[in-house]
Protein backbone atom coordinates (compact mmCIF):
# COMPACT_ATOMS: atom_id res chain seq x y z
CA UNK A 1 0.00 0.00 0.00
CA UNK A 2 1.31 3.49 -0.88
CA UNK A 3 2.07 6.20 1.78
CA UNK A 4 -1.46 7.54 2.59
CA UNK A 5 -2.09 11.85 1.79
CA UNK A 6 -2.90 12.02 5.28
CA UNK A 7 -1.82 10.60 8.75
CA UNK A 8 -3.16 11.57 12.41
CA UNK A 9 -1.24 9.89 15.08
CA UNK A 10 -2.22 10.42 18.41
CA UNK A 11 -4.06 13.80 17.44
CA UNK A 12 -5.27 15.71 20.39
CA UNK A 13 -7.43 18.89 21.22
CA UNK A 14 -8.38 20.30 24.96
CA UNK A 15 -10.18 23.52 25.15
CA UNK A 16 -9.87 25.10 28.64
CA UNK A 17 -13.66 25.45 30.17
CA UNK A 18 -14.57 27.71 33.22
CA UNK A 19 -11.60 28.98 35.17
CA UNK A 20 -11.45 32.59 37.02
CA UNK A 21 -9.28 35.00 38.72
CA UNK A 22 -9.66 32.65 42.00
CA UNK A 23 -10.44 29.30 39.89
CA UNK A 24 -8.35 26.82 38.17
CA UNK A 25 -9.89 26.00 33.97
CA UNK A 26 -11.12 22.42 33.55
CA UNK A 27 -10.26 20.82 29.92
CA UNK A 28 -12.72 19.43 27.79
CA UNK A 29 -10.84 16.80 25.44
CA UNK A 30 -12.85 17.20 22.18
CA UNK A 31 -10.54 15.01 20.17
CA UNK A 32 -8.77 12.48 22.34
CA UNK A 33 -5.16 10.86 21.10
CA UNK A 34 -6.75 10.11 17.59
CA UNK A 35 -4.80 8.15 14.66
CA UNK A 36 -5.98 7.26 11.58
CA UNK A 37 -4.68 7.32 7.63
CA UNK A 38 -6.79 8.21 4.82
CA UNK A 39 -5.14 7.48 0.95
CA UNK A 40 -4.96 9.28 -1.44
CA UNK A 41 -7.94 9.01 -3.69
CA UNK A 42 -10.53 7.69 -0.89
CA UNK A 43 -13.19 9.06 0.97
CA UNK A 44 -12.58 8.39 5.01
CA UNK A 45 -16.18 9.15 6.33
CA UNK A 46 -16.31 10.09 10.08
CA UNK A 47 -19.29 9.50 11.97
CA UNK A 48 -20.54 9.66 15.13
CA UNK A 49 -23.71 11.84 17.62
CA UNK A 50 -23.65 15.40 18.11
CA UNK A 51 -20.86 17.00 20.12
CA UNK A 52 -18.38 13.78 19.70
CA UNK A 53 -15.57 15.58 18.83
CA UNK A 54 -15.60 15.36 14.67
CA UNK A 55 -15.68 18.40 13.69
CA UNK A 56 -12.90 19.52 15.57
CA UNK A 57 -11.13 16.78 14.36
CA UNK A 58 -12.08 18.14 10.31
CA UNK A 59 -10.88 21.57 11.97
CA UNK A 60 -7.28 20.01 12.72
CA UNK A 61 -6.36 18.08 9.99
CA UNK A 62 -5.96 21.35 8.14
CA UNK A 63 -4.64 22.98 11.33
CA UNK A 64 -7.48 25.85 11.15
CA UNK A 65 -6.84 25.34 15.04
CA UNK A 66 -3.69 24.04 16.44
CA UNK A 67 -3.56 20.49 18.19
CA UNK A 68 -2.69 20.41 22.04
CA UNK A 69 -0.94 16.89 21.04
CA UNK A 70 0.25 14.30 18.30
CA UNK A 71 0.79 15.07 14.45
CA UNK A 72 -0.75 15.53 11.44
CA UNK A 73 0.77 14.82 8.64
CA UNK A 74 0.13 15.86 4.74
CA UNK A 75 1.43 14.09 1.97
CA UNK A 76 4.69 13.33 3.80
CA UNK A 77 4.46 16.78 5.78
CA UNK A 78 4.14 17.13 9.59
CA UNK A 79 1.59 20.44 9.57
CA UNK A 80 1.73 20.95 12.95
CA UNK A 81 5.78 21.83 12.43
CA UNK A 82 4.54 24.62 9.45
CA UNK A 83 5.44 28.08 10.15
CA UNK A 84 2.33 30.28 9.37
CA UNK A 85 3.56 31.33 6.17
CA UNK A 86 4.34 27.53 5.03
CA UNK A 87 1.18 26.90 6.53
CA UNK A 88 -0.87 29.32 4.08
CA UNK A 89 0.71 27.81 1.09
CA UNK A 90 0.08 24.70 2.11
CA UNK A 91 -3.59 25.58 2.57
CA UNK A 92 -3.43 25.46 -1.18
CA UNK A 93 -3.56 21.64 -1.02
CA UNK A 94 -6.59 21.48 1.04
CA UNK A 95 -9.69 23.14 1.52
CA UNK A 96 -12.64 22.75 3.72
CA UNK A 97 -16.63 23.18 3.04
CA UNK A 98 -18.88 23.80 6.13
CA UNK A 99 -22.41 22.86 7.11
CA UNK A 100 -24.03 26.14 6.49
CA UNK A 101 -22.97 28.10 3.37
CA UNK A 102 -25.05 31.08 4.67
CA UNK A 103 -22.59 31.21 7.50
CA UNK A 104 -19.28 30.48 5.88
CA UNK A 105 -19.78 32.78 2.46
CA UNK A 106 -19.45 36.96 2.77
CA UNK A 107 -23.03 37.98 2.28
CA UNK A 108 -21.76 40.88 0.44
CA UNK A 109 -20.33 38.97 -2.61
CA UNK A 110 -21.92 37.65 -5.53
CA UNK A 111 -21.49 34.34 -6.50
CA UNK A 112 -18.60 34.88 -9.32
CA UNK A 113 -16.77 36.71 -5.81
CA UNK A 114 -17.11 34.05 -3.98
CA UNK A 115 -15.32 31.47 -6.07
CA UNK A 116 -13.03 33.87 -7.46
CA UNK A 117 -11.46 35.65 -4.33
CA UNK A 118 -8.88 32.68 -3.31
CA UNK A 119 -7.37 32.87 -6.96
CA UNK A 120 -6.73 36.44 -6.51
CA UNK A 121 -5.23 36.23 -3.13
CA UNK A 122 -3.01 33.42 -4.34
CA UNK A 123 -2.07 34.98 -7.26
CA UNK A 124 -3.28 32.66 -9.54
CA UNK A 125 -5.40 35.08 -11.95
CA UNK A 126 -5.62 39.14 -12.19
CA UNK A 127 -9.24 40.14 -11.33
CA UNK A 128 -10.82 39.36 -14.51
CA UNK A 129 -8.66 36.29 -15.39
CA UNK A 130 -10.56 34.99 -12.03
CA UNK A 131 -13.70 35.86 -13.08
CA UNK A 132 -13.83 34.04 -16.08
CA UNK A 133 -12.54 30.94 -14.16
CA UNK A 134 -15.14 31.59 -11.53
CA UNK A 135 -17.83 30.88 -14.47
CA UNK A 136 -16.16 28.17 -15.74
CA UNK A 137 -16.19 26.66 -11.48
CA UNK A 138 -19.94 27.51 -11.33
CA UNK A 139 -20.65 25.68 -14.67
CA UNK A 140 -18.57 22.44 -13.19
CA UNK A 141 -20.79 22.04 -10.05
CA UNK A 142 -24.23 22.70 -12.30
CA UNK A 143 -24.47 26.33 -12.28
CA UNK A 144 -24.58 28.72 -14.81
CA UNK A 145 -23.72 32.35 -15.49
CA UNK A 146 -27.13 33.56 -14.43
CA UNK A 147 -26.09 32.59 -10.96
CA UNK A 148 -22.95 34.31 -10.88
CA UNK A 149 -24.30 37.72 -9.99
CA UNK A 150 -26.43 36.64 -7.23
CA UNK A 151 -25.99 37.20 -3.87
CA UNK A 152 -26.06 34.60 -1.40
CA UNK A 153 -29.43 35.40 -0.56
CA UNK A 154 -30.17 35.23 -3.74
CA UNK A 155 -29.66 31.90 -4.18
CA UNK A 156 -31.06 28.22 -2.82
CA UNK A 157 -28.95 26.19 0.23
CA UNK A 158 -28.20 23.50 -2.48
CA UNK A 159 -27.26 26.46 -4.80
CA UNK A 160 -24.50 28.12 -2.62
CA UNK A 161 -23.38 24.92 -1.02
CA UNK A 162 -22.59 24.38 -4.87
CA UNK A 163 -20.99 27.95 -4.99
CA UNK A 164 -18.93 26.79 -1.44
CA UNK A 165 -18.18 23.63 -3.09
CA UNK A 166 -16.57 25.46 -6.49
CA UNK A 167 -14.48 27.81 -4.41
CA UNK A 168 -13.42 25.03 -2.68
CA UNK A 169 -11.75 22.97 -5.46
CA UNK A 170 -10.96 26.61 -7.65
CA UNK A 171 -7.28 26.67 -6.00
CA UNK A 172 -7.31 22.54 -7.81
CA UNK A 173 -6.31 21.21 -3.88
CA UNK A 174 -5.98 17.31 -3.22
CA UNK A 175 -7.90 16.69 0.01
CA UNK A 176 -11.57 18.56 1.14
CA UNK A 177 -12.39 18.60 4.38
CA UNK A 178 -16.35 17.73 3.89
CA UNK A 179 -18.00 19.31 7.17
CA UNK A 180 -21.77 18.06 7.15
CA UNK A 181 -22.02 19.45 3.73
CA UNK A 182 -25.61 17.97 2.99
CA UNK A 183 -26.76 18.18 6.18
CA UNK A 184 -28.59 21.80 6.03
CA UNK A 185 -30.17 20.34 2.74
CA UNK A 186 -33.52 18.82 1.40
CA UNK A 187 -32.76 15.18 0.74
CA UNK A 188 -33.58 15.43 -2.73
CA UNK A 189 -31.07 18.36 -2.63
CA UNK A 190 -28.66 16.25 -0.79
CA UNK A 191 -28.59 13.56 -2.68
CA UNK A 192 -27.81 15.94 -5.70
CA UNK A 193 -24.80 17.41 -3.97
CA UNK A 194 -23.56 14.03 -3.08
CA UNK A 195 -23.23 12.45 -6.65
CA UNK A 196 -21.83 15.91 -7.75
CA UNK A 197 -19.14 15.65 -4.95
CA UNK A 198 -18.39 11.93 -5.79
CA UNK A 199 -17.85 13.37 -9.86
CA UNK A 200 -15.70 15.91 -8.65
CA UNK A 201 -13.76 13.53 -6.21
CA UNK A 202 -12.97 11.58 -9.70
CA UNK A 203 -12.66 14.59 -12.31
CA UNK A 204 -9.86 16.41 -9.83
CA UNK A 205 -8.73 13.23 -8.29
CA UNK A 206 -9.70 14.63 -4.72
CA UNK A 207 -9.46 12.81 -1.37
CA UNK A 208 -12.11 13.09 1.00
CA UNK A 209 -12.65 13.19 4.75
CA UNK A 210 -16.26 13.25 4.79
CA UNK A 211 -17.73 14.38 8.64
CA UNK A 212 -21.57 13.06 9.02
CA UNK A 213 -23.94 11.89 11.88
CA UNK A 214 -25.38 11.04 8.89
CA UNK A 215 -25.17 6.82 8.64
CA UNK A 216 -26.60 6.69 5.73
CA UNK A 217 -24.46 9.31 4.13
CA UNK A 218 -21.79 8.09 5.49
CA UNK A 219 -22.77 4.55 4.08
CA UNK A 220 -23.48 5.65 0.82
CA UNK A 221 -19.91 7.96 0.17
CA UNK A 222 -17.19 6.64 2.37
CA UNK A 223 -14.69 3.88 1.15
CA UNK A 224 -13.48 3.70 4.86
CA UNK A 225 -14.76 4.86 8.13
CA UNK A 226 -13.84 5.63 11.00
CA UNK A 227 -16.80 5.77 14.33
CA UNK A 228 -15.84 8.33 16.83
CA UNK A 229 -17.20 8.33 20.43
CA UNK A 230 -16.29 11.08 22.99
CA UNK A 231 -13.29 12.12 21.25
CA UNK A 232 -12.43 8.99 20.35
CA UNK A 233 -12.38 6.61 17.10
CA UNK A 234 -13.56 3.52 18.37
CA UNK A 235 -14.05 1.89 15.28
CA UNK A 236 -12.04 2.27 12.20
CA UNK A 237 -12.18 0.07 8.85
CA UNK A 238 -13.69 -0.55 5.42
CA UNK A 239 -16.70 1.20 4.82
CA UNK A 240 -17.90 -2.38 3.14
CA UNK A 241 -16.36 -4.02 7.11
CA UNK A 242 -18.19 -2.11 9.49
CA UNK A 243 -21.31 -1.81 8.60
CA UNK A 244 -21.74 -5.55 7.53
CA UNK A 245 -19.96 -6.77 10.38
CA UNK A 246 -19.66 -3.96 13.09
CA UNK A 247 -17.10 -4.88 15.97
CA UNK A 248 -18.03 -2.28 18.70
CA UNK A 249 -21.32 -2.28 20.46
CA UNK A 250 -21.49 1.28 19.43
CA UNK A 251 -21.21 0.74 15.79
CA UNK A 252 -23.39 -1.72 16.20
CA UNK A 253 -26.40 0.49 17.67
CA UNK A 254 -25.70 3.48 15.46
CA UNK A 255 -26.09 0.67 12.31
CA UNK A 256 -29.05 -0.84 13.75
CA UNK A 257 -30.36 2.69 13.82
CA UNK A 258 -30.12 3.34 10.34
CA UNK A 259 -33.06 2.37 8.74
CA UNK A 260 -31.94 1.71 4.76
CA UNK A 261 -28.61 1.71 3.40
CA UNK A 262 -30.08 4.87 1.01
CA UNK A 263 -29.41 8.08 2.28
CA UNK A 264 -32.62 9.10 0.91
CA UNK A 265 -34.59 7.63 4.07
CA UNK A 266 -32.59 9.36 7.14
CA UNK A 267 -33.46 8.78 11.08
CA UNK A 268 -31.52 10.51 13.90
CA UNK A 269 -28.60 8.78 15.93
CA UNK A 270 -31.12 8.01 18.73
CA UNK A 271 -31.38 4.65 19.36
CA UNK A 272 -28.89 4.50 22.32
CA UNK A 273 -30.17 4.62 25.86
CA UNK A 274 -28.89 7.42 27.97
CA UNK A 275 -27.03 10.88 26.43
CA UNK A 276 -23.51 11.09 25.78
CA UNK A 277 -21.41 11.68 29.08
CA UNK A 278 -19.67 15.21 29.26
CA UNK A 279 -16.61 15.08 27.64
CA UNK A 280 -15.69 17.74 30.77
CA UNK A 281 -16.07 14.58 32.97
CA UNK A 282 -15.84 11.26 31.08
CA UNK A 283 -16.71 7.86 32.55
CA UNK A 284 -13.95 5.85 34.13
CA UNK A 285 -12.40 2.87 32.55
CA UNK A 286 -14.09 2.63 28.75
CA UNK A 287 -16.22 6.24 27.73
CA UNK A 288 -18.76 3.87 26.45
CA UNK A 289 -19.99 1.67 29.38
CA UNK A 290 -22.54 3.40 30.85
CA UNK A 291 -24.43 2.78 28.18
CA UNK A 292 -22.84 -0.65 26.64
CA UNK A 293 -25.45 -3.50 26.32
CA UNK A 294 -22.65 -6.13 26.89
CA UNK A 295 -20.50 -4.08 29.62
CA UNK A 296 -18.61 -5.99 32.26
CA UNK A 297 -17.06 -5.20 35.54
CA UNK A 298 -13.79 -4.61 33.78
CA UNK A 299 -15.09 -2.16 31.20
CA UNK A 300 -15.92 0.40 34.30
CA UNK A 301 -12.28 0.22 35.25
CA UNK A 302 -9.70 -0.39 32.58
CA UNK A 303 -10.21 2.01 29.24
CA UNK A 304 -9.63 -0.58 26.27
CA UNK A 305 -7.02 0.39 23.07
CA UNK A 306 -7.82 0.78 19.60
CA UNK A 307 -6.73 -2.53 18.58
CA UNK A 308 -6.11 -4.14 14.77
CA UNK A 309 -8.02 -7.16 14.18
CA UNK A 310 -7.18 -8.01 11.31
CA UNK A 311 -7.87 -6.91 7.51
CA UNK A 312 -7.14 -3.03 8.18
CA UNK A 313 -10.09 -3.33 10.72
CA UNK A 314 -9.30 -1.38 14.48
CA UNK A 315 -11.39 -1.89 17.42
CA UNK A 316 -11.38 -0.43 21.05
CA UNK A 317 -13.30 -2.97 22.80
CA UNK A 318 -12.33 -5.46 25.44
CA UNK A 319 -15.11 -8.10 23.67
CA UNK A 320 -15.31 -7.10 20.01
CA UNK A 321 -18.53 -8.37 18.93
CA UNK A 322 -17.01 -11.31 16.87
CA UNK A 323 -16.12 -12.97 20.17
CA UNK A 324 -12.05 -12.08 19.23
CA UNK A 325 -11.72 -10.43 23.15
CA UNK A 326 -8.81 -8.43 23.35
CA UNK A 327 -6.37 -9.45 25.94
CA UNK A 328 -8.38 -8.51 28.72
CA UNK A 329 -5.89 -7.07 32.02
CA UNK A 330 -7.31 -7.31 35.44
CA UNK A 331 -8.01 -4.40 36.80
CA UNK A 332 -5.68 -2.81 39.03
CA UNK A 333 -3.15 -4.66 36.21
CA UNK A 334 -2.55 -2.44 33.81
CA UNK A 335 0.40 0.24 34.14
CA UNK A 336 -0.54 3.77 34.63
CA UNK A 337 -4.19 3.62 32.80
CA UNK A 338 -7.39 3.94 35.20
CA UNK A 339 -8.86 5.67 32.15
CA UNK A 340 -6.68 4.59 28.93
CA UNK A 341 -6.75 4.93 25.49
CA UNK A 342 -9.77 3.65 23.67
FE1 LIG B 1 -18.78 -2.16 25.89
FE2 LIG B 1 -16.78 -2.94 27.48
FE3 LIG B 1 -16.43 -2.89 24.84
FE4 LIG B 1 -16.61 -0.62 26.19
S1 LIG B 1 -14.99 -2.16 26.37
S2 LIG B 1 -17.61 -1.08 24.29
S3 LIG B 1 -18.12 -1.15 27.73
S4 LIG B 1 -17.84 -4.22 25.98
Amino acid sequence: MSAPILLAKELSKQFPVGGGFLSRSEYVHAVDSVSFSVQRGETFGLVGESGCGKSTLGRLLIRLIDPSGGVVQFDGTDLTTLSASAMRSMRRRMQIVHQNPYAAIDPRMKAREVVAQPLIVHGVFDRRGARARAIELLEQVGLTARHATRYPHQLSGGQLQRVAIARAISLEPELLILDEPTSALDVSVQAQILRLLEDLRAEHDLTYVFISHDLSVIRYISDTIGVMYLGRIVESGTAQDVFDSPQHPYSRALIEAAPEPDFAVRKPLSVLEGNVPSALDPPRGCHFHERCPIARPLCSEVGPVLNEIGGGRRVACHFPLDGTATDHPEPGLREGSEDGDE
